[in-house]
């Protein structure tokens, strides 16, 4: 049995910019008829403005060096115990061979902010975008206009930037040296210099709610992203917020679902966060409206090291395997590119 008020606040948020309230009723569906209901829903709207299919990215992590200091990451750079290691260029081109060889034409590269050379990133997308058909995805957080430009200019297609949180308190007791206008500067300047723009933010950190979460939807829907990614926070040992619970599993899928439906067009990951839980997750990911999956093709000697979270699910997992996770939804495997679905 569904309430009255759920078909109320799916009809409006899929046909207006969704109202807070809305938002906050669907978020926290725990009825399991209701949260079916929820998720059918989304995956419907996926099926419909993005086909049945999931898109395939290799995330390469060629760097752990982080100069930040996020009390959510195992990266930060108060943690001792974090081992560091920058792959070669040699070594990185591997591993995208690897992902080409298995039929992937996206890699994002992601590292912690390490302040490597502009130049150097420059001259590898201009080498992996010279040796293979492929778009080049960065996931390497704040940087000025001028570093972004440079890299477009090296052929990069898309960029990676998770707004972690809209409410400015929650984003600084979390960041103790970022701030949520920075944040949003960079998000601006990627969109003007062209690149395909992806968004996102953590599920269960401590301070968020219902309500920040809602807020965080609606900006998923002013600022129109690309791509948008969800996924649980898990609590790393050797940070702050090592004590904190890990993000809810439920809410999780709950707020991917009502983005898919609110957002429509966005291609979103089924992350390795959800896939790093108790269990792998990212079937009730595609199964709540994602549509992306994100392999690691990481060298095998580096993948242990880029720990932002313990027990990160970094297996690698053959095409086979994939194609069944995709099937098991009744998706297929989309090889191509994948790029922007938004209209116009
Ligand atoms: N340094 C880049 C950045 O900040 O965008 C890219 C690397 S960063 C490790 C990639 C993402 O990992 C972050 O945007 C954050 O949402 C996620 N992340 C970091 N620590 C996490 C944790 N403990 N649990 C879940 N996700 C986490």
């Amino acid at each position: 049995m569904i309430r009255q008020c759920v078909h109320d606040a799916l009809d409006r948020i899929q046909s207006s910019f969704p109202r807070i309230e809305d938002l906050e009723t669907l978020l926290g569906l725990c009825d399991p008829d209701e949260i079916r209901y929820l998720h059918a829903t989304s995956s419907s709207v996926r099926n419909e403005f993005c086909q049945e299919r999931v898109a395939l990215r290799a995330l390469i992590e060629i760097s752990s060096f982080c100069h930040n200091s996020c009390l959510y990451c195992g990266l930060n750079r108060y943690n001792r115990k974090a081992s560091r290691y920058t792959m070669t260029e040699e070594e990185l081109l591997q591993c995208v061979e690897s992902a080409v060889k298995q039929g992937i034409r996206t890699v994002v590269l992601q590292s912690g902010e390490d302040g490597t050379a502009t130049e150097s990133i420059s001259q590898i997308i201009a080498l992996i975008k010279r040796t293979f058909p492929i778009a080049v995805t960065l996931s390497l957080g704040e940087r000025s206009y001028d570093d972004y430009h440079a890299w477009k200019l090296a052929g990069a297609d898309r960029y990676l930037l998770r707004i972690e949180s809209t409410d400015e308190i929650l984003y600084r007791n979390l960041h103790t040296d970022r701030t949520l206008s920075s944040r949003l500067d960079c998000l601006e300047h990627l969109r003007t210099l062209g690149y395909q723009v992806g968004s996102g933010i953590m599920v269960g950190v401590p301070g968020q709610s219902i309500t920040t979460i809602a807020h965080d939807i609606q900006f998923f829907c002013e600022k129109q992203f690309d791509m948008i990614g969800i996924g649980p926070f898990i609590p790393h040992p050797q940070t702050p917020l090592a004590e904190s619970p890990p993000g809810d599993l439920l809410l999780t899928l709950n707020t991917i679902a009502v983005t898919r439906i609110a957002t429509k067009y966005p291609w979103m990951p089924a992350t390795t966060a959800l896939g790093s839980l108790n269990r792998d997750y990212r079937i009730e990911g595609l199964k709540a409206g994602a549509n992306v999956i994100m392999p690691n093709f990481t060298s095998h000697h580096y993948k242990a090291q880029y720990a932002i979270y313990p027990n990160k699910q970094s297996k690698t997992e053959s095409r086979k395997r994939l194609e069944q996770l995709a099937t098991r939804v009744g998706l297929s495997i989309d090889y191509g590119r994948c790029d922007s679905l938004l209209p116009g």
